[in-house]
C-alpha cells in the first residue's frame, strides 16, 4: 500500500470503529511501597497485591496479568468476538500500579460495555475454595459505607453468574467444584463482602457513560488454599488450565453481548 492510502486507509479504520469495547482489568500490580502498609496502600482502592499462593510463590498480580492477557488473546481470535467486532483492552500489560479510578477511566474513556477485574481470592482460615463473582448491590442500608443504589445491579448479577458459571464449570475438570461457585454483593444482606476497586466503580459509573458497561470482579479460586493451589497451578495443569478460563470468559462475554441491550440514559442515584 502506497503511503498516503495507507494513511487514509489507518484514518479511516479509527474513525469508522464503532464495535463494543470490552475492559479486562487485571488486579494489583507495581510494587509494595516502603513504611507503608498494605491497607494504607488502599487509599487510592488497590493495593500492590493481596492473596500469594500457597504452593509455588506465585503472587495474584502476576497471575491477574497471566490470565488477563490470556483472555485479551484468546477474545482477539475468537470469531464471535470477531463478528461483532468487538475488541479487549487491558488497563495494564505489565507489572505497573493502578487506581481503582485509574482502572475505572480506561473504561470511562473508552465507553466500555463490560468491564471486569479478574483477581485471586484468598481466606484467613486458607481453606475456602470455589470462583466468586463481586458486584456493587443494589441497595445499601443507610447505616452502610456505601449510600448509593446500583440500579444495573441485577444486570452485573446476570452477567457475574454467567461468568462465574462459566469459570467454574471449566475449572472442574481440573480439581474445581463449580457448586462452591458464586455471585456475592457488597451490601451485608447481600453477601457482604467489601471490595474497594468494585466499590470505586460503582461511583465512577454514577454519572459516567460507564452505565452501558456490566461491571464485576471475578476472584478465579482461592490461591491461598494448598490443595486449590496444587491443581490450579502445579506444571501440569497451569497453562491449561488459564486456557481454559479464558475461553470460558470469552465464551461468557460474547453471550452477554449478542443479548444485552444497554441502557438508553443514566439514571441518578438517589
Ligand atoms: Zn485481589
Amino acid at each position: 500500500m502506497s503511503r498516503p492510502l495507507l494513511w487514509i486507509f489507518l484514518l479511516f479504520s479509527t474513525l469508522s470503529y464503532g464495535g463494543p469495547i470490552v475492559v479486562i482489568d487485571p488486579g494489583h500490580g507495581g510494587k509494595w511501597v516502603a513504611k507503608k502498609t498494605d491497607g494504607s496502600q488502599k487509599g487510592n482502592g488497590s493495593s500492590w497485591n493481596n492473596a500469594t499462593a500457597a504452593t509455588f510463590g506465585i503472587l495474584e498480580k502476576d497471575l491477574a496479568l497471566d490470565y488477563s492477557q490470556a483472555v485479551a488473546k484468546a477474545f482477539a481470535a475468537s470469531p464471535r468476538a470477531q463478528k461483532l467486532g468487538a475488541k479487549a483492552i487491558l488497563t495494564r500489560n505489565s507489572d505497573t500500579s493502578l487506581s481503582s479510578m485509574g482502572r475505572a477511566a480506561v473504561a470511562v474513556e473508552n465507553t466500555a460495555r463490560v468491564f471486569l477485574s479478574i483477581h485471586f481470592n484468598g481466606s484467613s482460615s486458607h481453606t475456602a475454595e470455589g470462583t466468586r463473582g463481586y458486584i456493587v448491590s443494589k441497595d445499601h442500608p443507610h447505616w452502610e459505607f456505601m449510600h448509593f443504589v446500583n440500579p444495573y445491579a441485577e444486570r452485573d448479577r446476570a452477567f457475574s453468574d454467567l461468568v462465574v458459571k462459566n469459570v467454574a464449570t471449566a475449572l472442574q475438570p481440573f480439581g474445581g467444584d463449580p457448586s462452591k461457585a458464586k455471585t456475592v454483593g457488597d451490601s451485608k444482606g447481600d453477601g457482604g463482602h467489601l471490595k474497594d476497586g468494585i466499590r470505586t466503580l460503582g461511583f465512577a459509573r454514577q454519572d459516567t457513560h460507564l452505565y452501558q458497561a456490566v461491571v464485576m470482579l471475578l476472584e478465579v479460586e482461592f490461591i491461598d488454599n494448598p490443595k486449590v493451589s496444587n491443581w490450579l497451578l502445579g506444571t501440569k495443569n497451569r497453562d491449561k488450565a488459564r486456557q481454559a478460563v479464558a475461553a470460558a470468559i470469552v465464551t461468557a462475554i460474547c453471550d452477554h453481548l449478542e443479548n444485552d441491550t444497554p441502557p438508553s440514559a443514566p439514571r441518578k442515584a438517589r
